[in-house]
């Protein structure tokens, strides 16, 4: 039978524990998981795509199959590409929602063959985000239990003063 792949496409600035749960999850039920750091967002991000690379794949490295890449332009030619059948999105709060259904109704649009799918976070991580990471970082608060060891270490030197 056909591999199933899904890609789950994010920012990443950094991966912190709830993208790693949505992304564990996820290769237990795919074939295959493509994790795709979007590279055409307006955000200016702290980490460069080499690094935002390097730290989901040590963070991934234990689940075999889980790859990681980048996508430039619109996320589902990418997905076409790739012959995904699926984009892997985790959900948080309510607040997610909106934004989210705008995104998979537009995608859905474009690309009718391509299923969205929505995991829901495990609660600890509801309202976890990389942006309130880094603002705990930058003050020197602790986030060891938010983000893995090697994105700890990466954001203590990117604050280092
Ligand atoms: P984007 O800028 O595309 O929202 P993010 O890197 O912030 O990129 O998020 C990528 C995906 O990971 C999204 O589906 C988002 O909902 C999900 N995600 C982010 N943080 C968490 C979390 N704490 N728990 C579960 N899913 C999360």
């Amino acid at each position: 039978m056909e591999k199933k792949l899904a890609i789950c496409p994010g920012s990443f600035d950094p991966i912190t524990n709830g993208h790693l749960d949505i992304i564990r999850r996820g290769a237990t039920i795919f074939d295959d998981v493509i994790v795709a750091i979007a590279n055409n967002t307006a955000k200016a991000p702290l980490f460069s795509v080499e690094e935002r690379i390097y730290l989901i794949e040590e963070a991934t490295k234990d689940i075999p199959n889980v790859t990681v890449d980048v996508s430039e332009g619109l996320l589902v030619d990418y997905a076409s590409q790739q012959n995904a059948h699926a984009i892997l999105r985790g959900l948080r709060a309510v607040s997610d929602f909106e934004y989210e259904m705008q995104i998979t109704s537009m995608n859905k649009k474009l690309e009718p063959h391509i299923e969205t799918f929505f995991m829901m976070t495990n609660n600890q991580y509801s309202f976890l985000s990389s942006s309130i990471v880094k603002e705990v970082a930058q003050y020197d608060g602790n986030i060891a239990s938010l983000v893995p060891k090697v994105v700890e270490e990466a954001l203590l030197e990117k604050f280092k003063k």
